[in-house]
């Protein structure tokens, strides 16, 4: 059934994997000047409109105690779903469990009458893919720099048991000092042990690892290594490793992937960026590399790796590299 759905795009979280709320409420959600609970122990004022996801709003707030942050306003009518309920509900409580510098902070959450509001940490440049469309593919030092910051926070949430499930350019933010901060966690999945499996079907078309797609025995959190692969080919090439015109044809050349890669490696790619990508981009979960595993690869151990990156780089290559 998930071969046939021709009309999903490619990047695009597709709602029958989501473990997200159902869309068609965000055009009714109400959002007052002003956000505070009932006693007025949050208080939040509406600034500038950030974004509009699949069932959230998404607003830059003003606190009181003079920081701005980021406000993800869910309407209530969506949660008069259980299913849907039960979904935020989970998202929240992993969220909120996180706290590492490449995570988006979540700060709180409180209700009003009609909405649910997420406080989340600012990230004032967006997302990858703002930084990639613009730029069209980056320089191996840039790609470095993103990639070690991603590889920390996925550390971090594989030792804590949680698996992101949905690593993508778009849930990759950028903060004011252009530092990466992992977002989105609406598929992620807390695992009971380190034996524990998973076996919703769930991710991003170009970014699902095949043994979501194909293996009936689950998955575990080396499906974000896979993701962390095709993140890091994308950044490189500027398109994805298994882009086609239709996702049964991604999924086609995902199994086509078993044994030799299935997609091209430009000739401008530097050795060891093409040797790492074919150890991420492995079908066989348990020959895929792992977080340690890939910091210790010699494209993170010789080549350069710059401290910061400018915003000068949403323009051109940062000359100080
Ligand atoms: P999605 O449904 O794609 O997961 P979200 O509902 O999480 O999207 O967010 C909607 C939009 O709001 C995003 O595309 C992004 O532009 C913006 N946004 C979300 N979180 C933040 C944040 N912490 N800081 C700045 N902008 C954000």
């Amino acid at each position: 059934a998930i071969a046939n759905n021709n009309s999903l795009k490619p990047n695009k979280t597709p709602h029958v994997f989501r473990r997200k709320l159902k869309r068609g409420h965000h055009s009714v959600i109400s959002v007052p000047g002003t956000m505070k609970d009932k006693d007025e122990t949050h208080l939040y004022t509406k600034h500038s409109f950030l974004g509009e996801g699949g069932f959230a709003k998404c607003y830059k707030v003003f606190c009181p105690n003079g920081r701005f942050y980021a406000a993800k306003v869910i309407s209530k009518s969506t949660l008069h779903d259980e299913k849907n309920r039960i979904k935020l509900f989970a998202e929240i409580s992993i969220h909120r469990s996180l706290n590492h510098r490449s995570i988006v902070r979540f700060l709180n959450c409180f209700e009003d009458l009609t909405n649910i509001y997420l406080i989340l940490e600012l990230c004032d440049n967006k997302t990858l893919v703002e930084l990639l469309r613009s730029r069209k593919r980056l320089t191996e030092p840039e790609v470095r720099f993103y990639l070690i910051q991603v590889l920390d926070a996925c550390r971090y949430m594989h030792d804590n048991r949680v698996i992101h499930r949905d690593i993508k350019l778009s849930n990759t933010f950028l903060d004011k000092n252009m530092n990466v901060k992992m977002g989105d966690f609406g598929l992620a999945a807390l695992l009971v042990d380190r034996n524990d499996r998973k076996k919703t079907i769930c991710g991003t078309p170009n970014y699902i690892a095949p043994e979501i797609l194909f293996e009936k025995t689950g998955h575990d959190h080396k499906v974000d290594m896979w993701s962390i692969g095709v993140l890091m080919y994308t950044l490189l090439v500027g398109t994805h490793p298994f882009q086609q015109s239709e996702v049964k044809y991604i999924y086609r050349k995902i199994k086509a992937n078993e044994g030799k890669p299935s997609y091209k490696l430009p000739t401008y790619l530097g050795e060891d960026a093409k040797d790492l990508i074919t150890k991420l981009l492995v079908n066989e979960p348990s020959q895929r590399l792992s977080v340690p595993e890939v910091l210790s690869h010699n494209f993170f151990q010789r080549g350069k790796l710059p401290c910061r990156i400018p915003k000068i780089a949403f323009q051109r290559i940062p000359t100080d590299e």
